[in-house]
């Protein structure tokens, strides 16, 4: 039988992703579709996945064999901060359905989207896969960051006591078009690109909060899009997947903002307000050792190309775009 894949939360930055890769990769290609192969891109208008019985019936809809599960409430530093008690709950209803449904409906395979903001705050560098657990998460984000956790506990527990094939991935930042450009709820690269339109625009300053210090890693959505695809079809683990570029290529928020600065050819230098409590953590680098031994040759797209085409993306789509 040919699979059916149901993504869920695929009207997001990741899910749209997936969908580019699936009809843009040659057919039956290592990323590309499979004859016979059927991919569901579900958002939350189709089903809100807080609900049990319209997760249910969207299940029953589409029967489906395989699920990415990419669905979440998703949010910046900020809206982290503001609303830890709804990003706590609403991912955990999300996640917890998601998989009660998996389960009832005898889905071959599961993999969930976690984060690297999962991992504990006062941990020994670089972050791997089995450090997940070993300590709390920054307070910053440990609702969202709970939430995630939970959903490893579920895939052993669900594997344990049913024998059900739920894994989860580990992505670091994800950047790329259709993401969430949002002033004051969007992760940082978006916002900085939409902070840097509007300056540019106006003809004001390019502010940039923080000091510009933390290093991030940054991984274009259509990679990551090809890694879950890799480990949809090849990775048959319960463990998670921490799906990165290499740890050595962290870059700055200063770096980010002057590439930034570079690519939309704006004039002037970008201006950090230099609060270092607005930083957020310092660093988080995330190995993707166990990534690269498995999957083999893999290229990602050079970042100053990707971020061109998120740009390029953004100013084409600026009316529709969540801004
Ligand atoms: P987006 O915010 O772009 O998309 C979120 C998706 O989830 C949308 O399709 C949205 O549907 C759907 N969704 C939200 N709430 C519900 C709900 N109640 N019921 C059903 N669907 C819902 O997120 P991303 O694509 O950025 O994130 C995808 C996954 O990757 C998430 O699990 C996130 O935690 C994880 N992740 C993201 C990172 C990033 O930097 N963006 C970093 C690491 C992990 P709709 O738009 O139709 O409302």
């Amino acid at each position: 039988m040919a699979a059916v894949v149901l993504v869920t939360g695929g009207t997001g930055l990741v899910g749209k992703a997936i969908e580019y890769v699936i009809e843009h990769e040659p057919e039956g290609s290592r990323f590309g579709k499979r004859p016979g192969e059927k991919w569901i891109f579900a958002g939350s208008r189709e089903a809100d996945l807080r609900n049990p019985e319209e997760t249910l019936k969207l299940f029953e809809k589409y029967q489906p064999t395989h699920v990415i599960h990419l669905a979440a409430l998703v949010g910046g530093l900020f809206a982290n901060r503001e609303r830890k008690m709804t990003f706590l709950r609403d991912n955990m209803l999300i996640n917890d359905n998601v998989l009660h449904a998996a389960h009832i409906k005898e889905t071959k395979k599961v993999i969930s989207c976690l984060s690297t903001c999962v991992f504990p705050d006062k941990v020994e560098y670089p972050l791997t896969e089995e450090k997940v657990h070993l300590g709390p998460p920054h307070s910053s984000n440990f609702g969202y960051a709970h939430a995630k956790r939970m959903v490893d506990v579920q895939n052993h527990a669900y594997k344990e006591e049913f024998g059900c094939n739920f894994t989860s991935a580990i992505p670091t930042n994800v950047f790329g078009p259709h993401d969430n450009f949002d002033l004051k709820h969007a992760h940082v690269m978006p916002a900085l690109i939409h902070k840097c339109y509007l300056s540019q625009k106006k003809n004001t300053p390019f502010k940039v909060m923080g000091d510009g210090s933390p290093l991030r890693q940054f991984i274009y959505s259509r990679d990551l899009a090809k890694l879950f695809i890799w480990q949809m079809r090849e990775y048959e683990s319960v463990e998670p997947v921490i799906l990165s570029v290499d740890e050595n290529d962290e870059i700055s928020i200063r770096d980010l903002a002057n590439s930034i600065v570079k690519v939309m050819n704006h004039p002037d230098k970008p201006e950090f307000e230099n609060e270092i409590n607005d930083n957020g953590q310092d660093r988080k680098p995330a190995s993707n050792a166990k990534l690269m031994s498995l999957i083999g040759d893999f290229k990602f797209t050079p970042f100053e190309q990707a971020l061109e085409e998120t740009v390029t993306w953004f100013l084409q789509n600026y009316a529709n775009a969540r801004t």
